[in-house]
């Protein structure tokens, strides 16, 4: 088998996809997954519609292009703003986009006449995590612009939180959303389809609140697809968090003194890691590096531990344990090591259990 190799169980994906559902449905939310940190997998994506999510979002054109390309049918939603550039991809192959500036917005609308085609608009709103988002006291503004250019439907509102600066989902600010939801229909008379509480960090707080207000929509992607609640890095009980792993192979086994010696300065990666004496140890090398993923989301298995990582070496302690060249090792992935693992071209992926 090759190596580095990313393993990714499908049925686990499809459970966790699945369960999330229809946790969900019971308080009237229908979830959109997000398959952006798995570079729009298809196969990924194929399960995640069998399982039942109402659409798929993803950060970039590209993935939802190859999706599309590859024959998966669903409303796709682009869930970051559209680059103006790019706005003639985005009208024809994403049903939906996330919106904050009404120039992006005119340049879907002139896209969307030149494809005579409809464009589906959700306004984010800032709640107070500084990324994306209008603020409430303009969303009345963007609603009326939005409203008048051709070839637009708006499609609702929408918030992020918890990426920026870790502001939490709470009845507060969720609470503005709802609100903000309720006067734009008094406002105009129109009735806002979406209200999208946001990511897998507002899961906890849509699970557990006893009033949801108008919230009927969150876009899930690392709960389904490492069962994790961002917003504490716990496991989701119910949920599978070993649905990818991370397989590389030892290049070096080397008896070696734990301590360097020589004048210490700089490493490739900034100042050289801790370390204690434990006198002579097993060293590993794995052929996997910065290159392949982000060193500091592995979790070695038991026996192992990690030491540091440059471009393309990923060296470890065995303790006394000898283990032979030319073996392998798997390792858990967070966020960031899938993100980097799903997009580097020296990482083979390998699917297993997919529905079909
Ligand atoms: C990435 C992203 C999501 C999904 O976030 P997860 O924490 O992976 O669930 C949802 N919405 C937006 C706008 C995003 O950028």
């Amino acid at each position: 088998m090759t190596a580095p190799r990313l393993e990714v169980r499908l049925d686990r994906i499809h459970d966790n996809a699945r369960t999330l559902v229809e946790l969900l449905a019971v308080r009237g939310v229908a979830v959109t997954g997000v398959t952006k940190a798995a570079l729009g997998s298809p196969e990924i994506a194929r399960e995640l519609l069998s399982a039942g999510v109402s659409s798929i979002g993803d950060s970039r054109i590209e993935n939802i292009e190859r999706m599309r390309q590859l024959g998966l049918s669903t409303e796709f939603t682009l869930i970051r703003s559209p680059m103006i550039s790019q706005a003639d991809r985005v009208v024809a192959q994403a049903d939906v986009s996330h919106n904050t500036e009404i120039e992006v917005i005119a340049g879907l609308s002139s896209a969307a006449q030149r494809q005579n085609r409809a464009h589906g608009v959700l306004l984010m709103v800032e709640l107070g995590d500084l990324r994306e988002g209008i603020l409430p006291a303009q969303l009345e503004y963007a609603v009326r612009r939005t409203l008048g250019f051709p070839n637009i439907v708006f499609r609702g509102i929408g918030t992020n939180l918890a990426c920026q600066n870790g502001v939490s989902p709470d009845q507060e600010n969720m609470g503005v959303l709802s609100s903000l939801a309720s006067s734009l229909e008094a406002t105009f008379g129109l009735s806002v389809g979406i209200v999208s509480g946001g990511n897998s960090a507002s899961l906890g707080w849509a699970l557990n609140s006893p009033n949801l207000g108008r919230v009927n929509r969150l876009r899930l992607g690392e709960s389904i697809l490492l069962g994790k609640d961002p917003l504490h890095g716990t496991p989701v009980p119910g949920l599978h968090t070993d649905a990818f792993s991370l397989v590389g192979e030892i290049v070096e086994f080397q008896r070696k003194p734990t301590l360097p010696w020589g004048q210490i300065q700089q490493a490739a990666f900034g100042p050289p890691p801790p370390r204690n004496d434990r006198g002579v140890i097993s060293q590993v090398i794995v052929a996997l590096g910065h290159q392949d993923v982000d060193p500091t989301g592995l979790q070695a298995p038991a026996g192992l531990s990690i030491l540091g990582a440059s471009s393309d070496h990923l060296i470890l302690s065995a303790g006394q344990t000898r283990i032979s060249v030319g073996s392998e090792v798997r390792f858990q992935v967070n966020y960031s090591a899938l993100l980097r693992a799903m997009t580097s071209p020296f990482v083979a992926k390998s699917f297993s259990g997919g529905s079909g």
